[in-house]
């Protein structure tokens, strides 16, 4: 859904004008894998391929676990794409903060976890109830969640 995404274009153009120079060495990758026979996809924006960093640039005002877990994904990803010791750089220009994560052995479980957890939720002929959380607003997948709510 990230190519109707408002806030997906919002982000990438905060990257562009917050961090020019960087925006232009960095480059955009899309990435898959396939885990227990389940396909993984992600597109990061913006990678240092020489330092094998990814840079994810946020609006909000709070920094939010759901940021963190986006960007552990992609590390994730990168490694079971063989790119072993890939940091990320999750920066929210407007509260001047940058964060440096790395993917412990406990993410790559939870991501784990998840990811068996959703392969569950695709089996269900029933969509479970929406959730009503206030992260949902900025999702790229709000319409599709709440398509039959008012
Ligand atoms: S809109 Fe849907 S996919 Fe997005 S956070 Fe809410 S429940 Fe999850």
């Amino acid at each position: 859904m990230e190519h109707t995404s408002d806030t997906v274009a919002d982000g990438k153009l905060l990257h562009k004008t917050s961090y020019p120079q960087r925006a232009e060495k960095n480059t955009e990758i899309t990435l898959s894998a396939i885990y227990k026979g389940i396909e993984l996809f992600g597109k990061i924006d913006f990678y240092d391929p020489t330092q094998k960093v990814v840079h994810e640039t946020k609006r909000s005002d709070k920094v939010e676990m759901a940021h963190e877990w986006q960007v552990k994904f992609y590390l994730w990803l990168l490694l079971l794409n063989r790119i072993d010791g890939a940091t990320a750089t999750l920066e929210y220009p407007l509260l001047r903060q940058t964060n440096h994560l790395i993917l412990s052995q406990e993410d790559i479980s939870r991501l784990e976890k998840v990811i068996k957890d959703i392969t569950e939720l695709k089996k269900l002929d029933q969509c479970p109830p929406v959730i009503h959380a206030k992260i949902c607003k900025s999702c790229s997948y709000y319409e599709l969640c709440y398509i039959t709510e008012e």
